[in-house]
């Protein structure tokens, strides 16, 4: 059911704002805190996400504090209030989420002991449980087939036997991914044969691994969809996405494929929100199959590199949108408002910000980071251009 409609772009593909709860202001039904104008944002981790969810939360009137250990983080330069400690920084921690109204955070490879404190001392959005689902590859894969989602065949592996018996489980070629804090392809290794084992064993083992069949895929996908405590939800329009060495190199929206296909990513997207009792933007990546298939990745129970677009691209941004879930506000529309084209700025391509700005239509965002190092994210690109039209 259509809960509101922003008043339609000049140009855009539908986005879709629904709820599942008859009133979403009703305190009786809401189990979240209304934020007002003034209160504090608390977000752990100090990246890029960070940064952009600071100015998100700036934007709608709302401080930002950010908890990092990381003296050198983008998201202290544009913060309200700032903590630099570490995880285990209990004293810290206490400090921060008494300072904050609710907390949220950026990256989900944050210790589980810190995140399980904060649920108990403040209001955490997205909540532990979302965290723990997302973080630890095999819970996920397991939660996601449980709830009708697909994904590749999978296997658990811990010893070498056992990474031998899973490959031979899903088939050659497969590829070996550390369960927990792998990203970017760090963490993962391709065995297209048995004579990869020892190789694969000895660059990821000993660990708890998740073994994947190849998915012969014709595009990634990925989707991100908003969720309020009472049940509200509005997903964004769906990504097409290219990488490079593993790491994201360019979306475009909207993502050129058959439409069946991008209602089963949104579908399966608000499944999973719904599932998890999800509160904030959650993104789920995908692959397409060349039979029309659609095959979730993963889940980043956060705002997401494949939506950095939608602050120029779309009527509400990812970061405005995830924000407001978190304050319990009402959404925004996630129209798009022309064709867009994102390219990430990885290590030196950033020093040519000049040469980004030559063309008066490209929107430069730059992360405030140090050194660019080959494949860093230092920054990013968008184009926002008249749709094609049908
Ligand atoms: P991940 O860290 O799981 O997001 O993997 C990083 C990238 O590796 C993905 O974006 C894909 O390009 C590739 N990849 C990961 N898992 C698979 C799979 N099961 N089949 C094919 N490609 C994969």
């Amino acid at each position: 059911m259509t809960e509101r409609r922003a008043p339609a772009p000049a140009v855009g593909t539908p986005g879709d704002v629904q709820t599942t709860t008859p009133d979403p202001g009703d305190p009786e039904t809401s189990t979240a805190p209304r934020l007002q104008p003034g209160d504090t944002v608390g977000i752990l981790g100090g990246g890029q996400l960070g940064r952009m969810l600071a100015m998100a939360a700036a934007q709608l009137g709302l401080r930002s504090h950010v908890y990092c250990p990381d003296p050198d983080s983008p998201a202290f330069q544009v913060a309200s209030h700032a903590t630099c400690a570490d995880y285990d920084d209990q004293r810290a921690l206490a400090l921060f989420a008494d300072q904050v109204a609710v907390a949220t955070y950026e990256f989900e490879n944050i210790p589980a002991e810190a995140i399980a404190y904060l649920s108990t001392r403040s209001h955490l959005a997205p909540s532990e449980m979302a965290l723990m689902t997302a973080n630890d590859r095999l819970v996920e894969k397991e939660f996601l087939n449980a709830i009708g989602v697909a994904t590749a065949p999978y296997r658990a592996a811990e010893t070498r036997r056992e990474l031998a018996e899973a490959a031979d489980a899903v088939g050659y070629p497969c590829i070996a991914k550390t369960r927990r804090f792998g990203y970017d392809g760090k963490g993962q290794a391709r065995l297209d044969g048995p004579g990869d084992l020892d190789a694969v064993w000895d660059a990821l083992g000993p660990a708890q691994l998740i073994v994947e069949g190849v998915v012969a895929f014709d595009k990634e996908i990925s989707v991100v969809t908003a969720r309020t405590a009472d049940g509200r939800s509005a997903t964004f329009p769906v990504s097409e996405n290219s990488h490079e060495n593993h790491i994201l190199a360019r979306s475009v929206a909207p993502a050129r494929i058959p439409d069946a296909a991008a209602r089963t990513a949104a579908d399966h997207a608000q499944r999973i929100a719904a599932a998890l009792d999800y509160v904030g933007a959650l993104a789920v990546e995908y692959f397409l199959t060349p039979d029309g298939g659609v095959l979730a990745n993963e889940i980043a129970p956060r705002v997401h590199n494949s939506f950095h677009w939608t602050i120029e691209g779309a009527v509400t941004s990812q970061f405005a949108q995830h924000i407001r879930a978190i304050a319990g506000w009402p959404l925004g529309a996630t129209d798009l408002v022309g064709a867009v084209e994102m390219q990430n700025l990885l290590g030196d391509a950033a020093l040519d910000w000049l040469g980004v700005l030559a063309d008066p239509t490209a929107h430069l965002h730059l992360y405030g980071k140090g050194t660019p190092r080959p494949g860093r994210k230092m920054g990013h690109v968008t184009w926002v251009r008249p749709h094609a039209g049908p």
